[in-house]
């Protein structure tokens, strides 16, 4: 299988110094005085001001805007008419949903976009979509994706866990892409009932790059577990390990080739599948991100989902390239095992698991398959 790396518009830096240097020198290249900085409130504090401050000596006219909540009415005023006025390029320095924000007036104003992010907690940070408000919209790619190890290394160890989360998610949306390839057969369309849903075309390349990027998350996890002195390390510093510049680079490297297969797949169906639709149905239910962080959610779905999903995939003749020890990652990882550890119990199972295939109507997954073979056992 080809293997991808990523484009040279991402770029690694252990200091912060040399992130604004560069910072300079990509701005400088647009030819515009007047950068825009969209930063979170504690984005700024802990990199955004001296960045800024930076650029600032240099780039006189460039102007900071710390993003104000972010919601409904503000997506109903078009995201703010203030904020359209220039050409300049806008750089973003935050979480996802400062991130998400900056990349949407980028992509609405056609201007360029430089991503700056303060952690990395799912796989939207070089995805050319944008969640703003729960709703997932068309956005860009950014332009660069400038990470700041030093500040990767300092983000909370869940936002880390949630993106490994997030990379797990690519195996079970895989499957349900080859479950729904499978069963576009007529001779099978008894077995899903009488739904309209509709089955993507299947995009290998994007297949390939949302695997690669997975696998070799899990490889490198894997390795890191197998030598002797660093294990003792990785339980007894609790997962201290997950931040080090050499585990922080791969896992840039696949969240970035997750957006990739995004990009290329022209939809997320690579990296968001049925586990997808059960974290945006505990969504609807509980409200966002009250029970999980996105990526512990998709997490604990695809380690229920991925068990019934290799059933189907035996008895339609597809092997999976390689079977994950879920049971064995999780432990390492410190990854929730049930819904309950979540807070979601077996009855409201029943129901999150009725809603999920709706919340993605059009999107044909395991959840769409008319027998009983999704077992509930939380
Ligand atoms: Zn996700």
């Amino acid at each position: 299988m080809r293997k991808y790396d990523i484009p040279e518009s991402v770029i690694f830096f252990e200091k912060n110094i040399d992130l604004s240097t560069r910072l300079i020198q990509i701005l400088n290249t647009y030819g515009h005085k007047d950068p825009l900085f969209i930063c979170g409130a504690n984005s700024y504090r802990e990199l955004g001001e001296k960045v800024f401050h930076q650029c600032k000596s240099v780039l006189n006219d460039s102007e900071i805007i710390i993003a104000p909540e972010i919601n409904k009415e503000l997506i109903a005023n078009d995201l703010a008419q203030e904020y359209l006025k220039s050409q300049s390029p806008i750089v973003g320095i935050g979480g996802g949903r400062i991130l998400d924000f900056a990349k949407y007036i980028s992509f609405k104003t056609d201007r360029p976009f430089i991503s700056i992010p303060s952690n990395a907690a799912h796989d939207g940070i070089f995805s050319p979509i944008s969640v703003i408000a729960g709703f997932s919209l068309g956005s860009k790619m950014p332009d660069y994706l400038m990470i700041s190890l030093n500040t990767l290394e300092k983000a909370p160890l869940i936002s880390i866990q949630a993106g490994i989360g997030d990379l797990i998610a690519n195996f079970t949306a895989i499957n349900d892409c080859y479950i729904s390839e499978a069963f576009k057969d007529k001779d099978r369309k008894a077995e899903i009932g009488d739904c309209e849903h509709s089955h993507e075309v299947l995009n290998q390349e994007a297949i390939n790059l949302a695997y690669q990027g997975s696998i070799e998350l899990i490889d490198l996890i894997y390795a890191t577990q197998a030598n002797d002195e660093i294990v003792t390390k990785f339980t007894e510093s609790r997962l201290d390990l997950l931040r080090s510049s050499s585990f922080l680079r791969q896992f840039i490297k696949s969240l970035v080739l997750s957006g990739m297969a995004m990009y290329y797949a022209n939809n997320s169906s690579p990296c968001s599948g049925s586990e997808h639709m059960i974290s945006h149905a505990i969504d609807a239910i509980y409200g966002h991100g009250v029970k999980a962080a996105h990526g512990v959610q998709v997490a604990v779905a695809s380690y229920f989902i991925y068990p019934q999903q290799l059933e189907i995939l035996k008895k339609i003749n597809q092997t999976p390239e390689r079977i994950i020890n879920f049971e064995e990652l999780f432990t390492l990882l410190k990854l929730p095992k049930s819904f309950q550890e979540i807070g979601v119990s077996s009855k409201e199972l029943d129901y999150v698991l009725k809603l999920a295939p709706k919340t993605r109507a059009n999107k044909f997954s395991i959840l769409n398959l008319k027998d009983d073979r999704l077992k509930i056992s939380n």
